[in-house]
């Protein structure tokens, strides 16, 4: 039978609870794997010096193909996010997270299906930044006022934002490619070129060239606040959205919380050499340790990872597993039970018992 060699990352926080239930469900299926578990964050830096060791890397280079937990990022002072890195140094462009209504979710919206597709490697989260009072930002103020004759204040901190012509043609292109494979209709691209006419008005004007190569696709563009608007009026509207960095962070998690929360947004990396799957949501560092919080976003994003190495049977068995848990509506975690009946919610790791059962029917 097939091993698959895959890199595990358990993260932090509430991390290594969801992992050990993820990696239960997806062992559940009959899948047979040869995990490779790696460490990052805060807990390995005073060993390594790095919050991100070259081993991680190389494991995810090796196995092409990894899962992993949240990892806490110091807000303000402290390492820069380990997952910004990840996804920057193994070049895992397009980020890709559905969000599916599941029938017994006490949400307001239903028959949601959008999937976001964000650029992961440029704009805002480049990480090219001046700290304020630096030599190199009194430099870069100097240049600014020498060159565009803008006149920036002294006490400022600058964060760059860039995007390339290239960095858009291949993440609008992925939309389009992910667009006609899943059977879908329309692509929009959302952005605030009225505003920044060189950075988002060169990923529109791409955006519209590409869209030429897909005339089966229909294609349609949004300002990134109306879309906000649109997205809480009528969501249904929107099939794929294809956007820069920052706006799909915040669009991922506001579509996330139309279909019931980040507990069932999964999530994918992926690049032309490697894949990462890790749920849209964060540490949770206040549930830490209290098998409290949902495993299912890491899950769903399991579901994705078997499709992607071509397990597509189990892939469907699985989803089918969660969704039929979340449907009898009695083994989930608190933020799926409606308001009053919080107190009957159970933990992560019974979630994880509830959908191996179903796994078996
Ligand atoms: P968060 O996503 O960790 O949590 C926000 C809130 O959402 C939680 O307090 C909880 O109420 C709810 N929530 C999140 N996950 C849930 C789950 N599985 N089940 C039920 N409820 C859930 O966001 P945050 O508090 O802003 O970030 C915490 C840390 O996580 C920060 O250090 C941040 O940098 C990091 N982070 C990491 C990743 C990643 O690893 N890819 C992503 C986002 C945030």
């Amino acid at each position: 039978m097939k091993r698959y060699n895959i890199t595990l990352m358990p993260g932090d926080g509430i991390g290594p609870e969801i992992t050990e239930a993820t990696k239960r469900v997806l062992e559940a299926t009959g899948v047979s794997f040869n995990w490779e578990v790696v460490y990052a964050g805060a807990e390995v830096q005073e060993k390594y010096g790095t919050p991100l060791p070259d081993y991680v890397l190389d494991s995810i280079r090796k196995n092409k193909v990894a899962i992993k937990g949240p990892v806490t990022t110091p807000i303000g002072s402290g390492f820069r996010s380990v997952n910004v890195a990840l996804r920057k140094k193994l070049e895992l462009y397009a980020c890709v997270r559905p969000c599916k209504s599941y029938p017994g979710v006490p949400t307001i919206y239903k028959d949601i299906d959008i999937v976001v597709v964000r650029e992961n490697t440029e704009g805002l989260y480049s990480g090219i930044e001046f700290e304020k009072g630096s030599p190199q930002t009194a430099e870069l103020i100097k240049l600014i006022e020498r060159t565009n004759g803008s006149i920036v204040r002294q006490d400022s901190g600058i964060s760059i934002k860039s995007i390339s012509e290239m960095g858009s043609q291949r993440i609008v292109r992925f939309a389009f490619e992910y667009a006609r494979a899943d059977n879908r209709k329309k692509v929009t691209a959302v952005h605030k070129a009225n505003i920044m006419k060189f950075s988002d008005g060169l990923f529109l004007e791409t955006a519209r060239e590409i869209a030429k190569e897909y005339s089966d696709i229909e294609f349609e563009d949004r300002i990134v606040d109306n879309m906000t608007m649109q997205l809480v009026k009528n969501p249904n509207q929107f099939d794929i959205i294809v956007t820069p960095n920052l706006y799909g962070d915040i669009i991922s998690d506001l579509c996330a919380g139309l279909v019931g929360g980040l507990g069932l947004a999964p999530g994918a990396n992926i690049g032309n050499d490697c894949a990462l799957f890790e749920p849209t949501h964060g540490s949770a560092p206040k549930y830490k340790g209290m098998n409290k919080v949902n495993p299912m976003a890491m899950m769903l994003s399991g579901v994705i990872m078997l499709r992607h190495i071509g397990e597509m049977e189990n892939a469907e068995r699985l989803e089918r597993a969660i969704a039929a848990v979340i449907a009898e509506g009695k083994n989930v975690t608190y933020d799926l039970k409606p308001e009053g009946e919080r107190d009957q919610a159970v933990g992560t790791s019974q979630v994880a018992d509830a959908i191996i059962e179903k796994l078996k029917e």
